[in-house]
């Protein structure tokens, strides 16, 4: 991948926080971008600076139906399909877990018989969900996770198992070159201000001198990597040409307490919020941490931006976007939506 490529590039998920920064980083590199998202929790304004851009196409499509047409059909070869369709925050993909099960089962499905069918390389995002509320620490590729397989989290990290078990079937069988990226917490502009993960609140909330919500005690210890480092991390996994076929750790070893990270957002912007006390989700994992000695020898990647830098970046997006924008309504995906506080708090 490089300036002169003009290779084309599918983002499923496109829309959303990650797949909108690497749709930038692939036209930057000089690629076309077709993205496919539903809009479930992406953003048009995600993407609103690529309205008059001639490399980028946007197709409003959820991936559990059959691929465009003309994708299908051979207008449009793509070289590359990066899978990033899938709400990643708890309360969003709790919101329809039928809906979440099926984007990781069936649309994953969809999307490397596109691959197969065009030739195309294919990535899928997978998470350190995975590994569940994990009983070895640091997380190691080699460690097969802790995952309650029926309780609030399961239609995510179920889903995101699945879809890794097909990927790996599809790449044993010949049938398509693949690579799978687990994804540790990731943040940084462009979340959603009511995305529900911890650094959008924290900051959204700090921001605004509302009460600061801690779930749990706040030991809870969490390793957040900045999306530029991120992005970085999934186009050397796309890209690289050597012989490994696992899957590849990609987030920041940095851990650190819920708690803290809610006192250092608190010193940063110098809020009048006091930080309170909610229950903690069912499931919640303890810990998490990656060990990413398999991407720094496979990649020759590790994450270059320091917590502080980030936050500052996210702080400054935060107090830039306009309420409104940020706050657009979710739109439905299918069916029924729970309320994220029904499923948060629900018993397995
Ligand atoms: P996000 O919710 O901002 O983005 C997900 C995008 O996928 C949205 O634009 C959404 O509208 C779209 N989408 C969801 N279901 C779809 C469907 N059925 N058909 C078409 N589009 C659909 O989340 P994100 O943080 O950008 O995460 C991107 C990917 O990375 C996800 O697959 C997620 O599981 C994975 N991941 C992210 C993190 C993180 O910390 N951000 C951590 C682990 C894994
Ligand atoms: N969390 C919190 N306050 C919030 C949102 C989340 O204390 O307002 C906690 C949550 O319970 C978890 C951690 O922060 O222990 C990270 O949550 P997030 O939803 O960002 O990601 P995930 O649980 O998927 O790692």
């Amino acid at each position: 991948m490089n300036k002169k490529d003009e290779a084309i590039a599918v983002v499923a998920g496109g829309a959303g926080f990650v797949g909108s920064h690497l749709t930038d980083a692939l036209l930057a590199r000089g690629l076309r971008v077709v993205c496919i998202d539903n809009f479930q929790t992406g953003r048009f304004d995600n993407l609103a600076h690529l309205e008059h851009e001639p490399r980028f196409d946007l197709i409003d499509a959820d991936v559990i139906d059959p691929p465009p047409g003309k994708l299908t059909r051979g207008s449009i070869k793509p070289s590359y399909v990066f899978n990033l369709a899938c709400a990643a925050s708890p309360p969003h993909y709790q919101a329809d877990p039928e809906h979440t099960l099926m984007t990781s089962v069936v649309g994953t499905h969809q999307l490397l018989h596109l691959a197969e069918m065009t030739g195309a390389r294919f990535l899928q995002a997978s998470t350190s969900e995975v590994y569940g509320d994990p009983e070895v620490h640091p997380q190691r590729e080699s460690y097969w996770g802790n995952v309650n397989p029926i309780g609030p989290r399961a239609c995510y990290d179920e889903g995101k198992r699945a879809a890794e078990a097909l990927t790996f079937d599809f790449l044993r069988a010949r049938r398509v070159d693949a690579r799978v990226a687990r994804i540790f917490n990731t943040y940084g502009p462009r979340m959603r201000a009511d995305d529900g993960r911890v650094v959008s609140n924290i900051i959204t909330q700090a921001l605004a001198d509302d009460d600061i919500t801690i779930y749990g005690s706040g030991e809870q210890t969490r390793s957040f990597c900045y999306v530029e480092d991120l992005v970085r991390g999934l186009i050397a996994l796309m890209t690289h040409e050597k012989d490994y076929r696992g899957a590849v750790n990609l987030g920041n070893p940095n851990e650190i307490s819920v708690r803290e990270l809610a006192e250092r957002v608190v010193e940063m912007i110098g809020t009048r919020s006091s930080i309170i006390f909610r229950p903690l989700p069912v499931d919640d994992p303890r810990r998490r941490r990656p060990d990413i000695t398999v991407a720094k020898e496979v990649l020759n990647w590790q994450p270059e931006v320091p917590l502080a830098d980030g936050l500052a970046r996210t702080i400054q997006h935060f107090s830039s976007v306009a309420d409104a924008a940020a706050k657009v309504p979710l739109r439905t995906a299918s069916r029924k939506r729970r309320t994220a506080d029904e499923n948060r708090y629900a018993a397995s």
